[in-house]
C-alpha cells in the first residue's frame, strides 16, 4: 500500500524542536529573531511572508518584517539589508524572491551576511554546501531530506532522480543527495527541461524528487512500482470551481505506482517554513556562541 507521506505532521515535529531550543536560548540570555523582506506586490509572496511571521510567533522567534515599494530603487533594498545585518536582535535575513526585475537577485543574496543567510542562498555557503561543510542547508531540500529521514527511506545506494536544477531547490537537493551522510549516499541524476527521455531515467529512479513547476507533468506511467516520489511543486491551476494547488506530480495515477508519496498540499510545503525557522535558532545559537543544536 502507498504511504502517504505527512509533511504536516512532521514539520510539527520540526517546530517542536525549534520552540524547545527557542526556550534553551532564551534561558541564555538569545531572543532569536527572523527578518523578513518583501519587495513586491505579488500576493503569493505576500502569503508566504505572512505564513513564515505566523510560525515565528508559534515557536516564540521574533519576526522583524520591511516592506518596500515593488518600484523603489535597487539602493533601498540593499540598505535595508544592510541595516538587519547590523542589527543584535537579528539572526536571520531573509529577502522574499522573487525580487522585481530592475533588483539583480545575485547582488542583493551576496549582500546578506552570510552568517544570517539562513536560505543558506550566499555563494559563500553555496560553496560550503557543495563542500560538504554547510553552513545552512537550503530549506526546501533539507526539508525534503527530513521527510525521506522521517519515513525511514533509505537514500544509501539509492538512484535518485532530481526533476528540475534551479539554485534554489534542483541542484541544492541533488547536493545533499550525493553528500557522504546518512541523508545522503544516493546515485543522483538531475534532470532538466533540456533533458531527453525523461521517463527513462524516472523509471530507473528509486527516488523521484520533482521540483521542474510543471503542473502534474510527472504520472503513474512513467515510474516504476515502489518508487518514493517526494512533490515539489506548487503550481496553482484553474478549475471549474476557481483555482487548486497540484503538484509537478499526478497524484492519483502515482499514487498507484508509488511506495510512498507527498501529497500537494501537505506535502514538501510545510516543511520548508519549519527548516527556516530552524536555520533562524541556528543562526542565533552561533552569533552568540551558545553551543548549536546537533545538525542533522
Ligand atoms: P524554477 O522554475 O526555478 O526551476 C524549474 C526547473 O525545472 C528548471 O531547472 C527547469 O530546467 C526544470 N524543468 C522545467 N520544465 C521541465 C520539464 N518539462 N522537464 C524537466 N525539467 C523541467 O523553479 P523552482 O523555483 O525550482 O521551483 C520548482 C517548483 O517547486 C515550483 O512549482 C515551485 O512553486 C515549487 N517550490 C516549492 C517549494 C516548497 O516549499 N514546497 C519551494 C520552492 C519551490
Amino acid at each position: 500500500m502507498t504511504e502517504i507521506i505527512d509533511g504536516e505532521a512532521v514539520a510539527a515535529d520540526v517546530r517542536d524542536a525549534v520552540a524547545a531550543e527557542v526556550t534553551r536560548l532564551s534561558d541564555r540570555g538569545v531572543e532569536p529573531g527572523l527578518a523578513t523582506v518583501l519587495m513586491s506586490d505579488d500576493p503569493a509572496s505576500e502569503t508566504y511572508v505572512s505564513m513564515k511571521q505566523r510560525d515565528c510567533e508559534e515557536v516564540g522567534i521574533e519576526s522583524v518584517h520591511v516592506e518596500l515599494d515593488a518600484d523603489a530603487p535597487a539602493s533601498e533594498l540593499y540598505e535595508t539589508i544592510d541595516d538587519l545585518n547590523g542589527r543584535g536582535d537579528v539572526h536571520g535575513v531573509l529577502v522574499q524572491l522573487p525580487v522585481p526585475a530592475h533588483v539583480d537577485k545575485r547582488s542583493v543574496l551576496r549582500r546578506i551576511d552570510p552568517e544570517k543567510d539562513v536560505d543558506g542562498f550566499h555563494p559563500e555557503n553555496v560553496g560550503r554546501l557543495v563542500a560538504g561543510d554547510a553552513r545552512f542547508k537550503p530549506c526546501t531540500p533539507h526539508g525534503v531530506q527530513k521527510l525521506l529521514a522521517a519515513y525511514d527511506v533509505e537514500t544509501e545506494g539509492a538512484d535518485a532522480v532530481v526533476v528540475g536544477r534551479s539554485n534554489i531547490v534542483g541542484k541544492p537537493m541533488a547536493n545533499l543527495l550525493i553528500q557522504k551522510t546518512d541523508q545522503g549516499n544516493a546515485t543522483t541524476t538531475v534532470c532538466h527541461s533540456r533533458t531527453e527521455d525523461l521517463e527513462t531515467k524516472l523509471r530507473a529512479a528509486d527516488i523521484v524528487v520533482a521540483a521542474a513547476g510543471v503542473p502534474e507533468m510527472i504520472t503513474g506511467d512513467m515510474l516504476s512500482e515502489d518508487t518514493v516520489v517526494i512533490d515539489v511543486g506548487i503550481n496553482r491551476v484553474e478549475t471549474d470551481e476557481g483555482s487548486e494547488l497540484v503538484g509537478d506530480v499526478d497524484f492519483e495515477s502515482a499514487t498507484e505506482k508509488a511506495s510512498a508519496i507527498t501529497p500537494v498540499p501537505g506535502g514538501v510545503g510545510p516543511m520548508t517554513i519549519a527548516v527556516l525557522l530552524a536555520n533562524t535558532v541556528t543562526a542565533a545559537a552561533r552569533i552568540h556562541g551558545v553551543a548549536e543544536p546537533a545538525r542533522s
